[in-house]
């Protein structure tokens, strides 16, 4: 269940970036497509996220262009910093949604 609302924050978090990249796109005064797909697309998973897990993305992607980052033995990607090792096995044992305790980021395991 856990693993599966990581998943979507993950994708939900892509979809931004692109969001976010058509932005930039249209600034530079061409044209784009796909925008409304890609906003239904995110209006749809958001609504399947946990609100307190949302908020919590929600509040990092005003700091953080990559508000969910990726550990790597033992280490959060986003900041470099090693993550507590009982942390990183309840991480991996999927028992709870965690913030790096160096940059706040939410961290997902993919070891
Ligand atoms: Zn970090």
């Amino acid at each position: 269940m856990l693993k599966k609302d990581l998943d979507q924050l993950v994708f939900l978090q892509d979809l931004d970036m692109m969001l976010d990249e058509r932005e930039e796109v249209k600034k530079l005064g061409f044209d784009v497509t796909g925008q409304k797909m890609l906003e239904d697309e995110r209006t749809e998973l958001a609504n399947k996220i946990s609100r307190p897990l949302l908020y919590t993305y929600e509040k990092l992607r005003k700091r953080y262009k990559r508000a969910i980052v990726p550990v790597k033995n033992s280490t959060c990607l986003g900041c470099f910093m090693k993550v507590p090792t009982s942390l990183s096995v309840r991480g991996r044992e999927d028992a709870g949604v965690f913030t790096c305790e160096g940059c706040g980021r939410i961290l997902y395991w993919i070891e």
